[in-house]
């Protein structure tokens, strides 16, 4: 009697010194970093892209509003840039070389570190899901291919036939980039004109492959909930013309998301070579963790920086448990917006807007 009166106790103080973050939820979202200019851009064009952003900020805000998980907000937000074929993530995904659709994508959660990734999957309607399930349904962090889409259709989760994600733009977008490739290729004596080496040394081949007007339109959303959880998903198609069986930074853990509650959440959008080879979101949180940098500097020196001077072109949304927020990208422009507890939000695509 006396022990489960201790227990009754403990869980009493637990409760009462529970922090309460209602007070600091927040919620940022990405679709895609890249060569987003205005001179690229239709008004039509872009109040499309403005209403999918706001509304994917606000399904994922209400959520943390009626107190559910960061988790389930980063699910929430991610399913609407998914659902538009505006964005490159569920339909609306971008090709590979083969003429495919092959998606990618990966939840993290801030308390407890757990994480779940499906990769080069072809027949789930949201890949997010899928990856929720990894990490809340099976042992593992990551699936792939077959077996992934297998395991999605095991959980319930919504299957389509593949022909679901394909839209003409993006299907024009792979002919476009792989005529490009043979004038790149008839035009030059060997790849190696095309490599660039930049001051680090980091080759640039990367450049001959994916040619499509550099735009990268993959989805990420961040979220801090009342409990003062952080999570981080992303999901996205992976780079036009991709080869067969390619993997990119979004569904591994560290490179394209990451959270952790002593730190940050990170989700990335970019060149994922670059972002793998640099553990773009892992360093955030280690210069973090590690050298005391507060987030705006850590994602600065990773995006700004090291990315920059390895000529890895893209940006990342981050954010810490107070509920501070860095968006940088060194491209062109990336869609990016966040809405806070204080009832600010914002929605954002070109560089000089602040
Ligand atoms: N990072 C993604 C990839 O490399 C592309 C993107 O951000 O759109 O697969």
């Amino acid at each position: 009697m006396k022990f489960i009166y201790l227990i009754f106790l403990c869980l009493l103080a637990q409760a009462a010194f529970a922090q309460d973050y209602s007070d600091k939820i927040t919620l940022v979202i990405h679709g895609g970093a890249g060569t987003i200019t205005r001179v690229n851009m239709t008004p039509e064009k872009e109040t499309a892209y403005r209403e999918v952003l706001n509304t994917a900020l606000r399904n994922g805000y209400s959520v943390l509003q009626k107190g559910g998980t960061s988790v389930q907000a980063v699910e929430a937000a991610i399913m609407v840039m998914e659902d538009s074929p505006l964005f490159n993530a569920g339909k609306g995904a971008v090709f590979t070389n083969e003429g495919k659709n092959e998606l990618d994508a990966a939840i993290m959660e801030g308390k407890t570190l757990k994480a779940g990734a499906m990769a080069g999957v072809t027949t789930i309607k949201n890949p997010i899901r899928g990856a929720i399930a990894v990490m809340e349904k099976s042992p593992h962090v990551m699936m792939a291919g077959k077996g992934a889409d297998q395991f999605a259709k095991e959980q319930g989760l919504q299957i389509v036939d593949p022909s679901y994600f394909y839209t003409e733009a993006r299907f024009k977008a792979l002919q476009k980039a792989k005529e490009q490739e043979k004038i790149e290729l008839d035009h030059s004596e060997n790849k190696k004109e095309i490599k660039k080496v930049s001051k680090t040394g980091y080759v640039e081949e990367e450049e001959l492959i994916f040619t499509e007007g550099k735009k990268f339109g993959t989805v990420g959303c961040v979220a801090l909930d009342k409990f003062g959880n952080l999570a981080a998903g992303t999901s996205t198609g992976g780079m036009t013309n991709k080869k067969y069986g390619r993997i990119g930074d979004a569904p591994i853990i560290g490179a394209g998301t990451y959270a952790n509650n002593t730190t940050c959440a990170v989700s990335a959008t970019g060149h994922g070579e670059f972002f793998i080879r640099s553990v773009v979101a892992y360093d955030i949180s280690s210069l973090m963790e590690y050298k005391g940098l507060s987030l705006q500097d850590a994602a600065n020196a990773v995006v700004m920086k090291k990315l920059v001077e390895r000529g890895g072109e893209g940006g990342v949304i981050a954010l810490d448990r107070n509920g501070n927020i860095a968006m940088p990208f060194n491209s062109e422009g990336m869609y990016r917006g966040f809405i806070k507890s204080d009832g600010k939000s914002q929605v954002m695509i070109y560089k000089d807007e602040k």
